[in-house]
């Protein structure tokens, strides 16, 4: 990826449709976001609610790299998404609900870039070792089997890739990647 490719992949604002209800006319909201740098200034991330119908917005502007703990989560919907880079802190948690796949920070993770496919050749070596004393439920195990059998084969598999880190650190290097601040998360 060229830097300018790079550029314009992290400024392009992505909207997505959420399932919140505008507070005005109760229409659905539709989330903008990006991230950008301001000179002088650090990276900034923001993030706007918008209806389509009434016009409202209610905005929120950040900075990033403040140590405020935050989540990534991005939805991978195609095998040329693998090739998206990420980068894991050494504080980072990373989730992969759809594999009930949860590895913590230092657990065999000293963090650094990686690509999506990298880190789940890495879950899946973990989960190859893990396998051997597996006393769980069968069907789950098979899912978990068709799971890198597609990512393998290179289908299209979707699934949801969450970073959680307290140090605010980690990234995920697309314009998908949706980042929230864990202290305003209702979970
Ligand atoms: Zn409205």
């Amino acid at each position: 990826m060229t830097d300018q490719e790079k550029k314009s992949e992290r400024n392009v604002p992505v909207e997505r449709e959420t399932s919140i209800e505008c507070p005005v006319c109760s229409s659905k909201l539709f989330l903008v976001y990006y991230t950008t740098e301001i000179s002088y200034e650090r990276e900034i991330y923001i993030q706007s609610y918008v209806c389509h119908n009434c016009l409202y917005k209610e905005s929120e502007i950040f900075q990033l790299n403040t140590g405020e703990p935050i989540r990534v989560t991005m939805n991978v919907q195609s095998p040329e998404d693998l090739g998206i880079l990420l980068y894991r802190s050494p504080s980072t948690t990373v989730l992969i609900p759809e594999i009930a796949a949860e590895i913590y920070p230092g657990e065999n993770s000293e963090g650094g870039i990686v690509s999506i496919e990298g880190l789940l050749d890495n879950i899946r070596e973990r989960f190859n070792t893990m396998i051997q004393d597996f006393e769980g439920d069968q069907e789950e195990l098979k899912k978990i089997f068709r799971f890198f059998d597609a990512i393998d084969k290179k289908e299209e598999e979707s699934f949801t890739l969450i970073l959680e880190d307290k140090s605010g650190k980690c990234r995920i290097n697309s314009s998908k990647a949706l980042i929230d601040r864990l202290s305003t998360l209702e979970s």
